[in-house]
């Protein structure tokens, strides 16, 4: 399914800039392989999460989206 694409962080729709910001902070390939690599278990496979938010907590940063093939919800948190 060709989806062009150029930057990673295009789907993002934040709430909160000071999150993003964090978010922003994690170099760009580590963010790419983090969005490229989430575990989908309606399709179970790895696949890409189509990121629509991202939270924060004191421990964690958690992306919130959808599976881009199934197009289910997905979350993925990440330590800080
Ligand atoms: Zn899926």
């Amino acid at each position: 399914m060709g989806e062009k694409e150029k930057g990673c962080l295009k789907d993002i729709t934040g709430k909160s800039n000071i999150v993003n910001l964090n978010w922003r902070r994690i170099p760009k390939e580590i963010r790419c392989e983090l969005i490229n690599e989430v575990y989908c278990g309606h399709c179970d496979d790895c696949v890409k999460i189509i990121i629509y938010y991202i939270e924060e907590n004191k421990y964690e940063l958690i992306l919130q989206g959808k599976c881009s093939i199934c197009g289910k919800y997905l979350e993925k948190t990440i330590e800080k």
